[in-house]
């Protein structure tokens, strides 16, 4: 008990000394400002026990238990994003952060582990995420690789909350994780959902023809609130219809080189405009490669 004291005083030291240190009017308008969106935002409550940091990068939730806290995703590098959602996490609760899992490999969604690591967390993700994390040049660089690994799934139980991990195929990258907390009905689908046009991630296992297999796992689950890597909660419906589109594409696409569409024509032959989606060239070209394969 002492012990964990000692670690919130840390904590809350450093967050005071790098605030203080903050350039004058560093967060907000200003000269070299970030855009909006990239700065972190103020923490907000989704349900009991469960908050939401936007900004810094993709969604950061957190679950509060009476033993201390489990987050999800640690948003881009930086002292000043860590700060500023330690500063967030300080207004709801002083308890250490004892878990953190991480959705993919993504910089920011790993960005901060090193920091949650050195303040005493776990960090829990992934066999696969902690590979393409060391290999992907984006993030070889960034310290803090996950601490402990599983092959696909994992339940923790922490401070009379569950928290499952799943990994139900190939999507935006080949280590993407679905973070279930079945008390509160939420699951964090990360950038398998997006509000813009999807990303797959070809380069690093991702797969948009098994992108919908990802997402039947998820529906499988009794949820009614999924949190999207960046935006708003989505409904279950949402997360149905996402699902539904995804499938229209592919369905499309095969349609497409059914009816003589070369790994050239393939972006002209199908139809996204009413998907509200738009694809480059470099994606169909990766798209027909799957489908020849299959
Ligand atoms: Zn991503």
């Amino acid at each position: 008990m002492l012990q964990k004291t000692l670690l919130v005083l840390t904590i809350s030291a450093a967050a005071s000394l790098a605030i203080a240190q903050a350039p004058p009017g560093g967060r907000g308008g200003g000269k070299g400002a970030p855009k909006a969106g990239q700065t972190v935002e103020k923490i907000r409550q989704l349900k009991p026990n469960l908050y939401m940091i936007t900004g810094g990068g993709a969604n950061t939730l957190i679950r509060v238990t009476p033993d201390g806290l489990i987050l999800v995703d640690t948003k881009n590098p930086g002292d000043e994003n860590y700060n500023r959602v330690m500063e967030e996490i300080h207004s709801v609760s002083n308890l250490p952060v004892k878990y953190v899992f991480n959705t993919h490999h993504h910089p920011d969604h790993v960005g901060n582990n090193q920091k949650f690591i050195d303040a005493g967390a776990t960090v829990i993700a992934l066999d696969a995420l902690k590979t393409r994390m060391a290999s992907d040049p984006r993030t070889k660089d960034i310290p803090g690789l996950p601490t402990q690994t599983f092959a696909k799934d994992y339940v923790l139980k922490f401070g009379g909350a569950t928290v499952e991990a799943h990994s139900y195929g190939r999507g935006h990258t080949g280590d993407d994780t679905m973070i279930y907390f079945p008390d509160l009905k939420v699951v964090m689908v990360s950038d398998q959902i997006t509000d813009a046009t999807p990303i797959v991630d070809f380069a690093n296992g991702g797969s948009a023809v098994e992108w919908t297999q990802i997402l039947d796992g998820v529906l499988k689950l009794d949820f009614d609130m999924a949190i999207p890597g960046r935006g708003e909660p989505k409904t279950k419906a949402e997360v149905q219809a996402y699902r539904d589109k995804f499938a229209t594409l592919i369905s499309r696409a095969k349609d497409a080189i059914k009816a003589g569409a070369t790994r050239e024509t393939l972006a002209m032959q199908v139809k996204t405009d009413d998907l509200g989606w738009m694809f480059n060239g470099q994606f169909y070209g990766s798209l027909y490669d799957e489908l020849a394969k299959l």
